[in-house]
């Protein structure tokens, strides 16, 4: 019987849908394998020979991953989302000139400005929301590669893939997507023309915060995804099977997941849009939002599931709400179920281009009424607090940022 072909969502539901061929069992196995047997006739069983090259438990999280992202696709999972995004930088060439996100996932930019150097990279930081800074920054026969990430950290810019990766390929230039944020169930890249697609899959993919791991997935199995499979193999980046597992685990209530974050994150960002203490509310969901426009037209069924706040008392008042959350979890990352808070200034460091006064949220899937009730009375407490050091000490309260 020939089997119908059905959507992402059911796909991802049952990671699939294959059933172990030995048992029967809807769980795929774990194969901890690191080397398989060599046969009398010098053959191997399916052509594995050792883990750093191939496992079946990582190529099945792999074979679902590209399911989502896009039919034809190709996708190798890495050990953490850094790996998977260096493995892309590492497979250019010396003196290959590349465009990079000015926003964007902070250590991607750290490590661009430690590394690149030494690999000899030439990195361009462009705004990639303005087109017509892309056209003129991009140098024919030299710009090998184009990087953005939309909605990207941590003020949710958004960049229309549509235009940049038209822009681009009229000059040859190869476009990859940080998915992180967006994640495949809300926007598809390599649908919207991009060359290769990378992810965090430590955020929403797995969805736990129990997983470190990171994916890169292509369009076409070209000779420069070799080059990255190669390094990879190489390198050794790879992800365990017993972290390929929960990653596919993971997978499985993607849908609801993202859906309900972005859900939640629109209600929060609406209901806290114009808040006294707030000086904005970045998320690409709110008509003031710059990208909106474009975001509506790229992002399918939400906005995503991160908001940033800009606290108009500066950075001391948005330290000052940290102690008071109750539901959201001071913590970095995000994408798990359940609901982060973080200033991203000190996270970063001194060299951070983020504002001081801004705090970023990762909403999970808790009743969004907690999460508005909690940052609601977190905001209370602050301006109390601020209060207070204010009447003890005349001079506080003056940060540099504000
Ligand atoms: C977390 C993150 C990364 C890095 O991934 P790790 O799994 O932490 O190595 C890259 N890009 C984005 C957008 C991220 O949020």
């Amino acid at each position: 019987m020939e089997r119908r072909s059905v959507s992402p969502e059911t796909l991802a539901a049952q990671a699939l849908g294959e059933v172990d061929p030995v048992t029967g069992g809807l769980a795929p196995v774990i194969n901890p394998s690191t080397n398989y047997e060599q046969q009398a006739d010098g053959s191997y069983w399916q052509d594995r020979v050792y883990t750093r090259a191939d496992n079946p438990t990582f190529e099945h999280a792999e074979r679902l991953l590209a399911a989502l992202e896009g039919a034809g696709c190709a996708c190798a999972l890495f050990a953490s989302g850094m790996a998977a995004a260096t493995a892309v930088f590492q497979s250019l060439l010396p003196g290959d000139h590349v465009l990079v996100s000015r926003v964007l996932y902070w250590g991607v930019r750290k490590w661009l400005a430690e590394f690149a150097l030494t690999w000899g990279l030439d990195v361009e930081f462009t705004d990639t929301a303005d087109l017509a800074a892309v056209s003129a920054a991009i140098r024919p026969g030299r710009t090998r590669l184009l990087w953005a990430e939309t909605p990207a950290n941590p003020m949710w810019e958004i960049t229309d893939l549509a235009a940049v990766c038209e822009l681009a390929h009229s000059a040859g230039v190869r476009v990859a997507v940080d998915n992180t944020v967006a994640t495949p169930v809300l926007t598809r890249p390599l649908e919207l023309g991009a060359d290769l697609v990378v992810h965090s899959a430590t955020k929403y993919l797995n969805g736990h915060s129990d997983v470190l791991a990171g994916a890169v997935l292509t369009a076409r199995r070209d000779p420069f995804w070799e080059r990255i499979r190669s390094w990879r193999r190489n390198a050794g980046a790879i992800l365990g099977p017993f972290e390929a597992w929960l990653l596919q685990r993971g997978m499985r209530t993607l849908f609801l997941r993202v859906h309900r974050a972005s859900d939640s994150a629109l209600a929060i960002a609406t209901h806290f849009h114009g808040h006294p203490a707030l000086k904005e509310v970045l998320y690409p969901g709110l008509p003031s939002h710059p990208g909106h426009q474009i975001a509506a037209r790229q992002m399918h069924g939400g906005f995503g599931g991160m908001l940033s706040i800009r606290l108009a008392g500066g950075a001391g008042h948005a330290l000052a709400v940290l102690p008071s959350v109750q539901v959201f979890k001071r913590a970095t990352s995000l994408g798990g179920v359940e609901s982060l808070i973080e200033h991203r200034h000190t996270m970063e460091g001194p060299s951070s281009p983020v504002p001081g006064d801004l705090l970023r949220l990762s909403i999970g899937i808790e009743d969004p009424v907690d999460l508005i009730a909690d940052l609601a009375a977190a905001l209370d407490a602050a301006q109390g607090r601020q209060a207070a050091a204010a009447s003890r000490e005349p001079a506080a309260g003056q940060d540099a940022d504000s």
